[in-house]
């Protein structure tokens, strides 16, 4: 542990710097290690290149302190001492800092000047590797840096240094006489620079060459030409930053083995309005198939007044059993139960019933073990298991329940001579925040399509805001019949539906759809 000398106070917890590789871009491709680390993170410094989904949708702790320290070439950024200043007093303040690095932290990001700070500064630190733009973007660009016979060598080279400074500290001519493989992390305008540097020490005009913009994220692409129209080549697809150049006999290989571009919903922009965690796998599928996926939650789950379940739990040995709704009916009250002291125990002697196998998973993780998961996961279902048990006739049950749930239920076991007290836990909302950023998307025109998976996902995405009119272009593909006929009394137009109301059936139909 460090502790500052000359200093009678008692040593803060030591605080710890993880200086973290994320990868390109495709959140896919950060390490289980990162991930981790993000997940445990007091506080994230991050640059310009880290794709916004991984500190959205990466796992990053809640509540973790964000700092963007962005550095783009030509916009402000936060010079590096004030970087490594900043890491070093998040540390001192005893915190789990991730120092947040575009690619690999220690190729030409300027990761190892941090790490020499924080070793001179005393402060604790490790270097978690990350998959490096310079063989990621030509790998999904179909481009291997290396191939038995065309290339035995690679060279990792930064082309921010002028080529025509006399003092360079490239040497470009022994690089063109090299051969293998040369791949340049640069900017798009040093590139007629470099080219003619490679070409004036020998290296032939026809030596194949490609540019990779955006290297793994969704709107990638990949200009390809010889060393000598290159430039042309990059200049008239106007590509920017960031962007990769591979020269060498590899770059050939694109031909063969290009896939990225070439999958079924490459470069389509589709919006998946969400309801549940199931809607999720629908993201991650549309997504393996190459679209750029907007994930537009469209309902969030709202905890109701917490008096009455906590009132009820207080009594909870009066009842014989006690009914969950859902895993969200049964998070909410066991908080109520936990923040007024409470714990399993209470449930001593009570049977419990789930209405599917999520609630149940939900009630074991807090060390209660259903008695009772219909096999039909609906109230109904859990009423039909129940109304024929001996021990029910005649009971005390408490149902704790979603704002709005039919009555099915309590009448049911009501026939059989059960008193049946109902609780509110939560209701469902619309989600303003998903359907605005659908509505931005959508205002942008740049969608192909929007999924909606049931007909309360359209009811929810109109409250919120949404309508045949902000949809315009993009295509409306629904999960079936019922789904398209409430889409339909609100104005859509249907483009395509599910065949079956599978998650699978539902891919299917947005890619025949699109095409
Ligand atoms: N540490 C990073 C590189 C930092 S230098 C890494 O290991 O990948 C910044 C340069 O990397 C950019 O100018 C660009 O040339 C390249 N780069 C970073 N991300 C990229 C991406 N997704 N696609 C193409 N080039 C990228």
């Amino acid at each position: 542990m460090h502790v500052s000398s000359g200093d009678s106070s008692p040593p803060k917890p030591t605080g710890f710097v993880s200086l973290v590789g994320a990868g390109p871009g495709d959140p896919g491709l950060l390490t289980m290690k990162a991930h981790a680390l993000l997940g445990a993170a007091d506080a994230v410094v991050y640059d310009a290149l880290v794709n916004p989904r991984i500190l959205h949708d990466g796992g990053v702790r809640a509540g973790a302190e964000l700092h963007d320290v962005g550095k783009r070439g030509g916009s402000r950024s936060t010079p590096q001492d004030e970087i490594t200043a900043l890491l070093v007093r998040l540390a001192r303040e005893g915190k789990r800092v991730v120092r947040l690095k575009g690619g690999d932290p220690f190729v030409f990001g300027r990761g190892s000047e941090e790490a020499q700070a924080l070793a001179a500064a005393g402060v604790t630190f490790e270097i978690v590797p990350g998959v490096t733009a310079g063989v990621a973007a030509p790998a999904y660009a179909g481009i291997p840096v290396t191939h038995r016979g065309l290339a035995s060598a690679v060279t990792f080279v930064t082309g921010h240094e002028d080529p025509a400074k006399s003092e360079s500290d490239v040497d470009w001519a022994s690089l063109a006489r090299a051969g293998g493989t040369l791949v340049l992390y640069m900017g798009v305008k040093r590139l007629p620079g470099i080219v003619a540097a490679l070409s004036k020490a020998g290296l032939s005009g026809d030596t194949p060459a490609a540019v990779v913009e955006w290297g793994t994220w969704p709107r990638q692409r990949t200009v390809c030409a010889t060393l000598a129209g290159i430039v042309d080549a990059a200049r008239d697809a106007k590509v920017t930053a960031p962007s990769i150049t591979i020269v060498g006999q590899v770059a050939r290989l694109r031909d063969e083995i290009a896939w990225f571009d070439r999958r079924p919903l490459s470069g389509r922009r589709i919006i998946v309005t969400r309801a549940r965690a199931q809607a999720s796998d629908l993201a991650a599928r549309l997504t393996e198939l190459g679209a750029d996926v907007i994930e537009a939650p469209a309902i969030m789950i709202e905890a109701a007044n917490p008096a009455p379940i906590r009132a009820a739990l207080e009594r909870l040995a009066e009842y014989q059993w006690v009914l969950f709704t859902s895993q969200n009916a049964v998070e909410i009250a066991w908080d109520i139960l936990r923040a007024a002291g409470g714990d399993a125990r209470r449930f001593a002697g009570v049977r419990v019933g789930a209405v599917g196998q999520a609630t149940a998973r939900a009630l074991l993780a807090r060390g209660i073990a259903a008695d009772v998961i219909p096999a039909r996961s609906t109230a109904e279902g859990l009423a039909d298991a129940l109304r024929d048990r001996p021990d029910v006739r005649g009971a005390r049950v408490l149902f704790v329940k979603a704002e709005g749930a039919g009555d099915t239920l309590p009448d049911t076991l009501g026939r059989v001579g059960a008193a049946v007290d109902q609780v509110v836990a939560y209701r469902t909302v619309a989600d303003a925040s998903g359907a605005r950023a659908a509505r931005e998307a959508l205002e942008a025109g740049s969608v192909d399509a929007i999924t909606f998976t049931s007909a309360s996902t359209v009811r929810f995405f109109v409250d919120a805001g949404g309508s045949a009119d902000v949809v315009g272009e993009a295509r409306v593909i629904t999960m079936g019949p019922v789904t398209s006929a409430a889409a339909r009394s609100l104005g859509f137009a249907v483009h395509a539906e599910a065949a079956t109301a599978t998650i699978d059936a539902l891919v299917d139909a947005v890619v025949v759809g699109l095409r």
